[in-house]
């Protein structure tokens, strides 16, 4: 129970106290979406040093825009994305001859800030911190364990300190979440045989390239994508995906620059695909390497009535479906709606919390959503598989590849907000 007094009692209740671990995009906006409780106390803890994105390009669904709008004036939104001028269409193109073969659009009745949008992460971060109470993150604060006391969960700390009485525990700690290995120290997190290369620069170097597209296009080839976009702030963004020998991807190094010699190898696998692709990379510097690691996904988001999963600590994507973040803000939106509706407001003790209830609400309202993400993956790889089969026969892979490509605004523009309305419907009787 949260609040801070027994029920019964007519004792004003104590804020609640809420820890979030981790203040990477999701928890940073989990920190606005939990501020707007009345009586809580949050503080987040951040092990390095200072807020840091890595300059990705990071796209921007429906879901995530209608969360992020909720947190952020939306104008402050559109002055770090780019909307492509057709509706902000994402298209998927044939990977050698360009050929348009998937237009995807947002549904005719989103909102325009809502539509559909891509920006990158530092200014997006920067966005979020840019809206936290002074303080409420403490950085260089690396959280090392989490245990069960008498007056509330403790944390525990790199530097031996320990901190207690916490009501509840945000874990937004990434995919290698020290957190959730505490609870589930069965999860192993593994590289899944991809690297992504990506890098944003300034759009003036692409500027007068011939063939260059204003929408947000993917080359693709049978497990293979090259992605350019425009992404905001007069920035341009490429985005490779590639399978890779565990081998090879042992000596990149996580967001580190792969070096002339490996760009070189990257333009020379590139040089038969659509040659605007050709083109970009040939005026990209460098670009960064990151070895796509993976790992089960949370069936339970919750634990000991008192600890919360939320982003890639609960569901590691690697990049799949450009939504990993915008679930993540979807999480933290669905914990403090159901945090909300287990207040009380009249009664003899107004305002106290029920987290055990709220956490139930958080689980059904996210948990039956992001497990059928999990398994639109598992099957997006047969498909995938399906469509390669064909590849000696270019019509029949063209007719394959449409036919596994349906629309996925399921997905994209899945409404977290219903979902929880559905799941407190199914709690009668909150907030007792
Ligand atoms: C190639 C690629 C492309 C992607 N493209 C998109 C996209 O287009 N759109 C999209 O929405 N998503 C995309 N994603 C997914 C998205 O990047 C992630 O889902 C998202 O960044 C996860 O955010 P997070 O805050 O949960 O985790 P992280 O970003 O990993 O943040 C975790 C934070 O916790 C901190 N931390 C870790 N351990 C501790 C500890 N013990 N104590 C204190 N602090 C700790 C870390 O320092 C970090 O700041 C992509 C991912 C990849 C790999």
């Amino acid at each position: 129970m949260g609040g801070g007094s027994t029920p019964g009692s007519s004792e004003k209740p104590r804020n609640l106290r809420i820890a979030i671990v981790g203040a990477g995009l999701v928890g940073s906006a989990a920190v606005l979406a939990l501020s707007k409780l009345p009586d809580v106390e949050i503080t987040a803890f951040e092990k390095a040093p200072a807020a840091r994105e890595a300059g990705a390009w990071i796209s921007l669904t429906v879901t995530g825009l209608k969360v992020l709008n909720k947190l952020v004036p939306p104008t402050e939104i559109e002055e770090i994305s780019y909307r492509p001028p057709d509706r902000a269409v994402y298209v998927t193109r044939h990977w050698r001859t360009g050929q348009d073969l998937v237009r995807r659009y947002s549904s005719d009745h989103i909102r325009e800030d809502t539509v559909q949008a891509r920006t990158h992460r530092e200014p997006l971060l920067k966005l979020l911190v840019k809206h936290h109470a002074e303080g409420i993150v403490k950085y260089g604060r690396k959280v090392v364990d989490v245990e069960d006391g008498p007056g509330g969960a403790e944390l525990y700390f790199d530097d031996g300190q320990t901190l207690d009485g916490f009501d509840l525990v945000v874990a937004a700690d990434g995919i290698y979440s020290s957190l959730r290995r505490k609870f589930w120290p069965e999860h192993r997190v593994a590289f899944k045989g991809a690297v992504a290369y990506r890098n944003v620069f300034p759009k003036s170097l692409v500027e007068g390239i011939e063939g260059l597209h204003d929408d947000s296009s993917a080359w693709r080839k049978d497990g293979e994508v090259v992605f350019l976009s425009e992404l905001g702030l007069d920035k341009y963004g490429v985005v490779i995906i590639r399978g890779e020998s565990e081998e090879y991807a042992s000596k990149l190094k996580w967001e580190h620059p792969v070096g002339p010699e490996d760009l070189q190898r990257l333009r020379d696998i590139y040089k038969d695909w659509d040659p605007v692709i050709s083109r970009v990379l040939d005026v990209v510097k460098d670009i960064q390497a990151y070895p796509l690691d993976s790992g089960p996904w949370l069936r339970e988001l919750t634990r000991n009535d008192r600890v919360a999963f939320i982003g890639d600590a609960a569901h590691p994507t690697a990049g799949a479906y450009g939504a990993g973040a915008a679930m993540g803000f979807g999480d933290g939106w669905a914990l403090y709606r159901a945090l909300q509706a287990t207040r009380t407001r009249e009664g003899p003790v107004p305002g106290r919390y029920n987290v055990p209830a709220a956490l139930r609400v958080f689980q059904e309202a996210r948990a039956p959503f992001l497990l059928r993400v999990e398994s639109q993956m598992a099957l997006d790889v047969e498909d995938s598989k399906f469509v390669a089969a064909a590849r000696e026969d270019e019509v029949e892979w063209i007719r394959r590849f449409k036919e596994r490509n349906p629309e996925n605004q399921w997905l994209t523009e899945h409404n977290v907000e219903l979902e929880v309305q559905k799941a407190i419907m199914g709690q009668p009787r909150l907030p007792a």
